[in-house]
C-alpha cells in the first residue's frame, strides 16, 4: 500500500492552499458577516483551473485525478466551507455527472464551459416537501413532442443565484409503480423563460456562500437536454451524490484540521492557573481527539478517491467517509470553541464560523441518519450495489492529459 502523494498532488495542494490562504482568508470574515459571496471567488477559481480540476484536458479541465479533487477540497474548507461547497455542487454533483452520463454533444455544450469556469453549475434535487425522501419529489417534466415542459420548485440549492446550469431532477412518469423509476434528470439553463430564483437568508452557516431556491413554471426544454434515459433520474442523482459526498468528506477533513491548528495555537498561548492551557489533560484530550479524527477522516476520503481512480464502485466507502468526517468536524468545531473559552464565542476568532459551517454538512448530501441507515443496510445484507449503465470513468493519466 502506497500512501505517498505524487509531485502533482503536492502541487495541486500548494496551489489551492495559496489561493485560499492568501486571497480568501484575509477577507472571509467580512463576507461572512455581510452574508455575501466574495465576487472574485468564482472567477478566480475558474482562472486557476480549480473548477475543472479532475476533468480531462479535452473537455476543458486540468486532467488531474480524483485524489487531487479531494486534496483541493481539503485545502479549500480548511479556510472556509463555502469554497468547498462550490466544488461539491459545480464539480461533484454536476460536472462529474456530465462526464459520467452525458453524451458527447452534452459534454461539449455543458461540461467544457463548466470545466473552464466560464459557466457555473448547480444541482437541483431537494424540494420544499422532499429532502431525504428523494422519490417524493413533486417537480414534473411533461413530454410534448421534441420538448419537455418543466414545472416545480427546488429549495436549498447551493449556488442557485450564481449558476448558469442546473442538473434538475423531475418526475416524468407519475404512473410508475415504483416512484423511484418515474424520475428523470435534465440539464437546465437557468436563463430560460419561466425560471426564477432567489437566495435564502438567515442561514446558520455558509454565510459567505450562496444557497437559494429555483422555480420553474412551464419551462420548455429540448429533449436533448435530458441526461440519461427517461426513468434513470434516481440512479443519476444517487451517482451524483457518490461524487458530491466525496468532496464533502474531504472538505470536512480540512475543517477538522483547521479546528486542530486553531486549538493547538490557542492552547499554547492562553495561560490559566499559571501555565498554558495546553498543559491541562482535559484540553489535551480534546486536541488528541481532533488528531485522531483528522487522520481517520483523511484515510477514509483518500481510500474513496483511490477507488474512484481505479474505477471501483465506492458508494459504501464514500458514504462512510462523508458520515464520519462531517460528524467529526462538527464535534471538532464544538471542542475548538470550548478550547477558546469566551473568545471562541466571538467572531474575533475563526472557530465560531467553523462551528456554524460544520453543521450544514451533517444535513446535506445525506443526513447522518441516512448514512447510518445505508451502512447498516450494507452490513446486514439488505443493500447491494448493482452496476450502472454508465460508471464514472477511471483515471487514465495519458488520456486525461491529452488535448
Ligand atoms: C447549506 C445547505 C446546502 C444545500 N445544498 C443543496 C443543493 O445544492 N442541492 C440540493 O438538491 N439540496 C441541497 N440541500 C438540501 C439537503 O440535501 C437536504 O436538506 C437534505 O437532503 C435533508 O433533507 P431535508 O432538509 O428535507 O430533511 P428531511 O429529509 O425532512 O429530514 C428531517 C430529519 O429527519 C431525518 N430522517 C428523514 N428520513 C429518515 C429516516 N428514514 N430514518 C431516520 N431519520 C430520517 C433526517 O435525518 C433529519 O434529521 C442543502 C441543504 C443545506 C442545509
Amino acid at each position: 500500500m502506497d500512501f505517498a502523494l505524487t509531485e502533482e498532488h503536492r502541487m495541486v495542494q500548494q496551489m489551492v492552499r495559496d489561493f485560499a490562504e492568501k486571497e480568501v482568508a484575509p477577507v472571509i470574515k467580512d463576507y461572512d458577516r455581510a452574508q455575501e459571496m466574495a465576487p472574485f471567488v468564482l472567477p478566480r477559481m475558474g482562472e486557476l483551473g480549480i473548477l475543472g480540476i479532475c476533468i480531462p484536458v479535452r473537455y476543458g479541465g486540468q486532467g488531474m485525478d480524483y485524489i487531487s479533487l479531494g486534496l483541493a477540497c481539503e485545502e479549500l474548507e480548511a479556510v472556509d466551507t463555502t469554497l468547498r461547497v462550490i466544488m461539491s455542487v459545480h464539480m461533484g454533483l454536476n460536472s462529474m455527472a456530465l462526464f459520467q452520463w452525458g453524451t458527447e454533444e452534452q459534454k461539449q455544450r455543458f461540461l467544457v464551459p463548466q470545466a473552464l469556469g466560464k459557466k457555473i453549475a448547480c444541482f437541483g434535487l431537494t424540494e420544499p416537501g422532499a429532502g431525504s425522501d428523494v422519490a417524493a419529489l413533486q417537480s414534473t417534466a411533461r413530454r410534448q413532442g421534441d420538448e419537455y415542459v418543466i414545472n416545480g420548485e427546488k429549495m436549498w440549492i447551493s449556488l442557485a443565484t450564481k449558476a448558469h446550469h442546473c442538473l434538475w431532477v423531475a418526475r416524468t412518469n407519475p404512473e410508475a409503480r415504483d416512484p423511484h423509476d418515474g424520475l428523470s434528470a435534465f440539464l437546465l439553463e437557468l436563463d430560460r423563460p419561466g425560471v426564477t430564483c432567489g437566495d435564502i437568508h438567515g442561514k446558520l452557516g455558509v454565510r459567505a456562500g450562496s444557497t437559494g431556491w429555483i422555480s420553474c413554471q412551464d419551462v420548455r426544454l429540448p429533449a436533448e437536454n435530458r441526461i440519461g434515459e427517461e426513468g434513470e433520474g434516481f440512479k443519476i442523482a444517487m451517482s451524483c451524490l457518490d461524487n458530491g459526498r466525496y468532496t464533502v468528506a474531504a472538505g470536512a477533513t480540512g475543517l477538522i484540521r483547521a479546528c486542530l491548528e486553531a486549538s493547538v495555537h490557542y492552547a499554547n498561548e492562553r495561560q490559566a492557573f499559571g501555565r498554558p492551557i495546553g498543559r491541562f489533560q482535559l484540553i489535551q484530550q480534546k486536541i488528541s481527539t481532533m488528531v485522531q479524527s483528522y487522520d481517520a477522516a483523511r484515510l477514509m476520503y483518500l481510500r474513496a478517491g483511490w477507488m474512484k481512480n481505479q474505477g471501483l464502485r465506492n458508494t459504501r466507502e464514500t458514504s462512510l467517509a462523508k458520515w464520519f468526517a462531517t460528524d467529526a468536524s462538527f464535534e471538532a468545531a464544538s471542542e475548538a470553541v470550548q478550547v477558546h473559552g469566551a473568545y471562541g464565542y466571538s467572531d474575533e476568532y475563526d472557530v465560531e464560523r467553523y462551528l456554524r459551517n460544520s453543521k450544514g454538512a451533517v444535513i446535506y448530501e445525506g443526513t447522518s441518519e441516512i448514512h447510518q441507515l445505508m451502512q447498516a443496510a450494507y452490513a446486514l445484507g439488505y443493500r447491494k450495489d448493482v452496476p450502472l449503465r454508465c460508471e464514472l470513468p477511471p483515471y487514465q493519466e495519458d488520456l486525461w492529459q491529452s488535448a
